[in-house]
């Protein structure tokens, strides 16, 4: 398998700065800032409902322990994110192995500045026929 993750976690590799039963964590490369981690699952998983129950509590109170480092070390916020995105095309990033990623923020940081900054358009109140379509996805 052509995982990057897996070759890191099977070669016992020394970007693994924490390993707990289930789960290590690297520095993120690329990097979006200064203390940017990821929380990996152990197994080579793609979605997070193929995690087994104990690794799902090891992933949830692993990525809690890293976060609350970040917070007391390195920055005052601190964002969490897991995604799933088998669409995206081709290019170096692209990693099937799901991770959380763990962002140290701060006030108006770089981040911010060259992206969200501009996301104060794009954000719209959530109308009633939205929270009824919602609600029916989850209606047996
Ligand atoms: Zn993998």
């Amino acid at each position: 398998m052509n995982c990057r993750f897996c070759k890191i976690i099977t070669q016992n590799s020394k970007q693994i700065i924490r390993e707990t039963d289930h789960t290590v964590t690297i520095p993120s490369n690329p990097k979006l800032m200064h203390g940017h981690l990821l929380v990996v699952p152990k197994r080579h998983i793609e979605k997070l409902s193929e995690l087994t129950k104990e690794e799902r509590a090891d992933l949830f109170d692993e990525t809690i322990n890293v976060q609350e480092k970040v917070l007391e070390t390195l920055a005052p916020g601190c964002d969490i994110s897991q995604h799933f995105r088998p669409y995206i095309p081709g290019g170096a990033s692209k990693i099937t192995h799901i991770h959380i990623h763990i962002r140290p923020r701060d006030l108006d940081d770089e981040l911010y500045q060259k992206v969200q900054a501009r996301e104060n358009d794009v954000f719209t109140d959530t109308k009633e026929n939205e929270l009824e379509e919602y609600k029916n996805l989850f209606r047996g």
